[in-house]
């Protein structure tokens, strides 16, 4: 009946913390099961063990009568119950499609840590990156002047790029270089004259620069037209985040798409190197099918990203990779399917050489 099982108690409790919060299961039980996970990491596995046979387990601060029983049976070498149950009936596959491009996806370049509006801190979010595969994490919390999602200012950001060399160094131990970077990044946000929102000299810091709108998104097309267009000119941001911002489901509503010259902000990024998102947040989905089409006939690269807020929604990127493949998009074109320093070199935008003071922040001159 039992069936065995070797992995230890913290990748259980783990695992069906990540496939509870991927099938967007309720977030207080997701994190009853990370809780537990941090509370026995730091203790011998002898005294886990020990508690588990006196059943002395729900003593610690953060366990409680379930979570014990998982531990209880990972330490006795048993499958938990609790973890037979949720892989059967969530951890199938989360979609159809999707299977030709995700296996070719390196990494991901748009996601939040409890740093802003994320719901887990940055190494939860990087080690989970590593389980799934990824050889890069590209970490973008949000910029200042998104004050709900407590955007970072210039000081915490610089402070979050130390956090993040420290997580390298410690996930790389032995100095290994080819082994998974967290790369340092924002979600800036494109603010009312196209320009981005933090200091210049922080952008240049990091390694890709996600730009999106998070305002005005009723703004007439004109307007919205020339703030994107001016953006992907004139700034360094590499990837345009969730273009059209509509909302299709879920529990922030839905919301239309904004309107604007999609064929006009498109050939910037064309012309500019500028990175299309495709969004697999499965209430946004965004952009829609007319516009990754569109997209991809101007000659667009792309890039398939989660807007993770939660480790668990790392997985959400085959739901972009069907969109994707849908859309008849070549893995060469997907900026995440570029090795490492391939997408590096991209974002710092070696091969194009640039007159000086075109990347002038903040330029209202007439955009294209
Ligand atoms: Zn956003
Ligand atoms: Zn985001």
């Amino acid at each position: 009946m039992s069936e065995p099982y070797d992995a230890g108690p913290v990748v259980a409790l783990r695992r069906i913390a990540f496939l509870l919060e991927r099938a967007r299961e309720d977030g207080y039980k997701v994190q009853a099961f990370r809780r537990a996970a941090g509370a026995i990491l730091p203790l011998p596995e002898k005294e886990v063990r020990e508690r588990a046979v006196t059943g002395t387990l729900t003593e610690l601060s953060g366990v409680g009568a379930s979570t014990a029983a998982v531990i209880a049976e990972a330490v006795a070498g048993v499958l938990p119950a609790r973890l037979a149950k949720v892989e059967e009936e969530l951890g199938g596959p989360l979609t159809t499609g999707g299977g030709r491009l995700r296996p070719l996806l390196r990494g991901d370049l748009h996601t939040h840590s409890d740093w802003s509006d994320g719901g887990s801190p940055i190494e939860e979010m990087a080690f989970t990156a590593l389980e799934l595969g990824h050889e890069y994490l590209l970490l973008t919390d949000h910029s200042p002047r998104l004050k709900v999602a407590r955007g970072l200012s210039a000081e915490r950001l610089a402070r979050q790029l130390e956090v993040i060399d420290a997580v390298n160094a410690h996930v790389r131990g032995d100095g290994d270089s080819d082994g998974f970077t967290l790369l340092r990044g924002i979600e800036a946000d494109i603010l009312d004259d196209g320009s981005l929102d933090q200091a210049p000299e922080l952008l240049d810091r990091l390694d890709v620069r996600v730009g999106s709108i998070h305002s005005g998104l009723k703004d007439e097309a004109a307007v919205l037209t020339r703030r994107m267009v001016t953006a992907v000119s004139s700034t360094t941001m590499n990837v345009l985040g969730h273009c059209t911002g509509r909302l299709v489901g879920g529990s922030r509503g839905t919301r239309a798409e904004s309107s604007f010259d999609a064929r006009a902000v498109f050939e910037a990024c064309a012309e500019h190197g500028v990175a299309v998102e495709i969004n697999s947040r499965p209430e946004r989905r965004d952009p829609p099918g007319r516009l990754i089409a569109l997209a991809a006939e101007i000659g667009c690269l792309f890039a398939i990203d989660t807007d993770a807020h939660a480790p668990g929604q790392l997985d959400f990127q085959v739901l972009g990779c069907e969109r994707a493949e849908a859309a008849g998009i070549e893995p060469e074109r997907i900026v995440n399917t570029w090795p490492r320093e391939q997408l590096l070199s991209w974002a710092r935008r070696d091969a194009e050489p640039r007159p000086a003071g075109e990347r002038v922040l903040g330029d209202t001159g007439t955009p294209g």
